[in-house]
């Protein structure tokens, strides 16, 4: 099979998409602004990212499909340009093995897959040259499993994961996850132990999917935040302030705190006053929020 390396990974990926730019500097957001004064502020080593972007204005919304086609994502770049040559997509179609002649690769066979998951009818493509793109785990297993070898003999044993931590941190200025790009910076002091450092903003669905935190280390601090469902702005809750306390057996819970709802850029107003706020217990934390509604109504804001 011929194969042509671009050499440093950079120059492959500006060369297939066009775009590996820093962001522009009015889309970085406080978070990241905040994650570079810290790191600044301790000398550590921190640089601004290259990210697959051109001119990205930064609704951070990557991990849910770019809503302004700045990512530069094969939606707008490879496949427009090869639909644009006359090339054909064949969806939801799954190639079963890329087919050889005589130490020749001559093309792919696979099998459309209807909805349920339920085998549809065989596509045959014949073809001069193959381009195998399906990701970091199913490329070498196409390749595997079609009898390709690679002569380091290297092919799948070179699969690395980048498994993330996540440290949730309160601030004393306000950090709007969709105000600004994420990962615009990364801090690379650690990167010798294989760490590296960034800001992100994700969404509830993948905080759901992370394991939850430590109410405990959460205990004395309040929560302010923005309510996104539409249902949310239609019962008139778009702002709510969350606050985690200790009970008297000192087991975590947390409350919601009613919040005068004067228009998201307005002041934040606990009721019913800032001093004396009151709140119903919420928490779904182990051990669960005590039955004693007036739990809530604790002056313990530090
Ligand atoms: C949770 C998560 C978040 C990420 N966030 C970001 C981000 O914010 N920004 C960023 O730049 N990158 C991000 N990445 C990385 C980025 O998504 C990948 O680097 C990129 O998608 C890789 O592109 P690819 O075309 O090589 O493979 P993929 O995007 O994985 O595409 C491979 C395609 O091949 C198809 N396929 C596989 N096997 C077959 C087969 N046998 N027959 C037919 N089709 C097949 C798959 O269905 C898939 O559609 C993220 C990755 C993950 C997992
Ligand atoms: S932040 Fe992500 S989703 Fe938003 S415009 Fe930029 S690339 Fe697209």
């Amino acid at each position: 099979m011929t194969h042509r390396w671009y050499g440093r990974p950079y120059d492959a990926a500006n060369c297939l998409f066009g775009q590996v730019a820093h962001q522009d500097p009015e889309t970085i957001g406080n978070d990241m602004r905040l994650l570079k004064a810290g790191a600044t502020a301790k000398n550590w080593k921190i640089i601004p990212n290259l990210r697959n972007q051109l001119h990205c204005p930064g609704t951070n919304n990557c991990t849910n499909g770019c809503p302004t086609g700045a990512k530069r994502s094969m939606l707008v770049t490879n496949v427009p340009r090869a639909l644009a040559r006359g090339a054909r997509v064949f969806a939801d179609c799954r190639v079963e093995r890329i087919t050889q002649s005589r130490g020749t690769v001559t093309g792919i066979e696979g099998r459309f897959v209807r909805a349920g998951g339920h085998r549809g009818p065989r596509l045959t493509v014949r073809a001069q040259v193959v381009v195998a793109a399906g990701g970091a785990v199913q490329t070498p297993a196409l390749l595997a499993r079609s009898g390709l070898r690679s002569r380091s003999g290297l092919l799948g044993r070179n699969l690395t994961l980048h498994p993330n931590a996540k440290v949730i941190a309160f601030f004393d200025e306000e950090v709007i996850g969709w105000h600004g790009v994420h990962q615009a910076y990364q801090v690379r002091e650690f990167i010798d132990d294989g760490i590296l450092l960034t800001a992100v903003n994700l969404p509830p669905s993948l905080v759901a999917a992370g394991s939850p935190p430590d109410v405990t280390g959460l205990t004395g601090y309040e929560f302010r935040g923005y309510n996104q469902p539409r249902a949310a702005a239609l019962l008139g809750i778009r702002k709510f302030i969350k606050a985690f306390y200790l009970d008297s057996a000192r087991r975590p819970f947390s409350c919601n705190t009613p919040v005068g709802q004067n228009g998201l850029d307005g002041e934040w107003l606990a009721r019913p006053s800032a001093a004396a706020p009151s709140g119903m217990p919420s928490s779904r934390s182990n051990p669960p929020a005590p039955t004693h509604p007036k739990a809530c109504t604790a002056a313990r804001r530090s």
